[in-house]
C-alpha cells in the first residue's frame, strides 16, 4: 500500500466523502472508532498510577444513571430535531445554495478527534500540536498563493479575514505619518502626499530600520485612533461582499470611505473604471488606501483581473500614487491549486491541459479555465495580502475561513507584544493570539484544515482535482 497511498494517480475523490447514501458510512464509522479508540487509550496511559476519579459503585447509582438517561433523551431530541429541520444539500444536488455542501471526511475526523483535547490555538503552550498544525497551515496557504516569505493563519471565517486585511493595510499605510513623528530620520525631506503613497515594501523596510522605536511607531500609527480619515479610500468592486462595510464600519474609516468601482459585463470589476477613479480622487489629492479584488464573487463565481489590477499599481507608482491590494479570494481561493504542478511551479498557461490530464483534473476536454482567469491568478504573489476560506471551496466543516499576507514581516504592525522577544529565542511557532484578530480559537479546526491539506496535496494532483471536479460539475 506504501506506494498506493504515496502516488496521486490513485486519487479518488470519492473515497474522501461520506457519500449521498453513506457508501462511505462503514469506512466513516471505523476510522472514528479507531481515533475514539486511541484518545480513550491516552487517557488510560497518562500517568498510569493515577487512580480512577469515577467509581463503578457511582456509575451504578441512582443519581447517575437518572443523569445518563436525560443525556440520551437530549441527545435523541436533538437528532431527532436536526434530522428533521436539515436541508439535504448532500443529496444529489437537491440543493445547492448558503455555501453548503458535502465535507471532507479526513477533515471530519480529524475535527472529532482533536476536539476530544480541546486545545485552544491562541496560545502555543495551551496545544502545541494543534498550533503547530496552524503554523504549517499558514505556511501551506502562503506557497501555494505563490508567496516566498509569506504567512497565515486560520481565522473564523472570511468575514473576519476580511476585516483583518483591512486592519493591515489601515496601520500599514499610517505608519509613514507616525514616521514623521517618531523616526523623522527616516522619511526626511517627504511630504505628507508622499508618506500616504509610500509602497508597502519601502514602509516594512523602513519599520525594520526603526530598532527599538518600534513600538513607539505602532503607537503613533492608527492604532491610536488618529489620521482615520486621511489615509484615503477603500475601493471595492460592485459586487463586494457585505462584510467589507462591515469592516470599513468597525475599522474606523468608515463607510464613507468605501468607494464602489463598477463591473463590466462578465461582473469582473471595470479597471477602466478604477484607473478614472483613482485618478479623480488623486487629483483632488485623496490618496487610495487599498483596492479589492475579489477572486470568485459570491453570487456569481467572477474572477476579477488581478493582474491588470497590479499592472495599474505599477503603472500609477511611477506617478506617485501607491495602493496596498487585497484579494478576497474566500470562495475561490484554492482555485490556485488548479495552476500548480507538484513542485509547487505555476505552470504555463499551453501546460495546463497536459497537466490536467495527467491527474484527471477534468474529465472532459473542454476550455474550462479562461486566460483571463490563469493571468489573475497568477499574479495574486503580487498583492498584499489574501482572504481563502477552508470552509467554502476548501470542502472544511465550519468555521475554517483564513488569511494570507504576502511578507511575515507585516504581523509586526497589527500585533500586541514585541515580536521580537520570542523571535530571537525559541523556535516555537508564532503565539498566535498575538498576531490575529481573534483571542481563543478551535484547535480543532486546524487539525481540520491540516489533515484536508495532507491528504489532498495543495497542487493540482490534490486539491486542483476537487476543484476541477466542483467547476465541471457545476
Ligand atoms: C463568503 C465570502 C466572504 C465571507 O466569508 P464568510 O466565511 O461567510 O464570513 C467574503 N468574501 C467573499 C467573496 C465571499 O464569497
Amino acid at each position: 500500500m506504501e506506494s498506493l497511498d504515496k502516488d496521486p494517480k490513485y486519487t479518488d475523490l470519492n473515497a474522501l466523502f461520506i457519500g449521498d447514501k453513506a457508501e462511505n458510512g462503514d469506512l466513516y464509522k471505523e476510522l472514528l472508532n479507531k481515533l475514539v479508540d486511541e484518545h480513550l487509550g491516552w487517557r488510560k496511559n497518562y500517568i498510569t498510577q493515577d487512580k480512577n476519579m469515577i467509581s463503578p459503585q457511582e456509575q451504578d447509582s441512582t443519581e447517575f444513571k437518572g443523569t445518563v438517561e436525560r443525556m440520551r433523551n437530549v441527545l435523541d431530541e436533538l437528532s431527532q430535531r436536526i434530522r428533521t429541520e436539515s436541508v439535504p444539500w448532500h443529496s444529489a444536488g437537491r440543493y445547492w445554495g448558503h455555501m453548503n455542501s458535502e465535507t471532507l471526511m479526513p477533515s471530519l475526523l480529524a475535527y472529532n478527534y482533536a476536539m476530544l483535547w480541546n486545545g485552544n490555538n491562541v496560545a502555543y503552550e495551551s496545544s502545541p500540536a494543534t498550533s503547530q498544525m496552524e503554523e504549517e497551515v499558514g505556511h501551506e496557504f502562503a506557497s501555494m498563493m505563490g508567496y516566498k516569505n509569506g504567512w497565515g493563519h486560520i481565522v473564523a471565517d472570511g468575514s473576519l479575514a476580511n476585516l483583518e486585511g483591512l486592519w493591515y493595510a489601515r496601520n500599514i499605510k499610517s505608519l509613514p505619518l507616525a514616521m514623521k513623528e517618531v523616526t523623522p530620520e527616516l522619511v526626511k525631506g517627504l511630504d505628507e502626499w508622499q508618506l500616504l503613497n509610500m509602497p508597502t515594501k519601502k514602509i516594512m523596510d523602513l519599520v525594520s530600520k526603526s530598532g527599538n522605536k518600534m513600538d513607539d511607531l505602532k503607537a503613533k500609527s492608527a492604532r491610536s485612533g488618529k489620521n482615520l480619515q486621511k489615509l484615503g479610500k477603500w475601493l471595492v468592486p460592485q459586487t463586494k461582499h457585505y462584510s467589507w462595510m462591515k469592516a470599513a464600519d468597525i475599522i474606523g474609516i468608515g463607510l464613507d470611505q468605501v468607494v464602489p468601482v463598477p463591473v463590466d459585463n462578465n461582473f469582473r470589476m471595470d479597471i477602466d473604471a478604477l484607473e478614472s477613479t483613482i485618478n479623480r480622487l488623486a487629483a483632488d489629492h485623496t490618496p487610495i488606501l487599498g483596492v479589492v479584488g475579489v477572486a470568485g464573487t459570491t453570487e456569481e463565481g467572477a474572477v476579477d483581473e488581478i493582474d491588470k489590477i497590479v499592472e495599474l499599481r505599477n503603472k500609477m507608482a511611477k506617478q506617485g500614487i501607491y495602493f496596498y491590494i487585497h484579494v478576497d479570494a474566500a470562495y475561490g481561493g484554492y482555485l490556485r491549486t488548479i495552476f500548480l504542478d507538484k513542485d509547487n511551479n505555476f505552470v504555463p498557461y499551453d501546460k495546463l491541459p497536459e497537466l490536467h490530464k495527467k491527474y484527471g483534473v477534468f474529465t472532459e476536454e473542454k476550455q474550462y479555465i479562461k486566460p483571463e482567469v490563469y493571468k489573475a491568478y497568477k499574479a495574486f504573489d503580487e498583492v498584499e495580502s489574501i482572504t481563502i476560506d477552508p470552509h467554502k471551496m476548501g470542502y472544511v466543516p465550519y468555521a475554517a475561513g483564513g488569511i494570507v499576507i504576502q511578507d511575515v514581516r507585516m504581523r509586526d504592525v497589527i500585533s500586541y507584544f514585541a515580536t521580537y522577544v520570542f523571535e530571537k529565542g525559541a523556535d516555537i511557532p508564532a503565539l498566535l493570539g498575538a498576531y490575529i484578530l481573534e483571542g481563543s480559537k478551535a484547535g480543532a479546526t486546524a487539525a481540520s484544515v491540516w489533515a484536508a491539506h495532507h491528504v489532498l496535496p495543495l497542487n493540482a494532483s490534490g486539491y486542483g482535482k476537487l476543484q476541477g471536479a466542483s467547476v465541471e460539475g457545476s
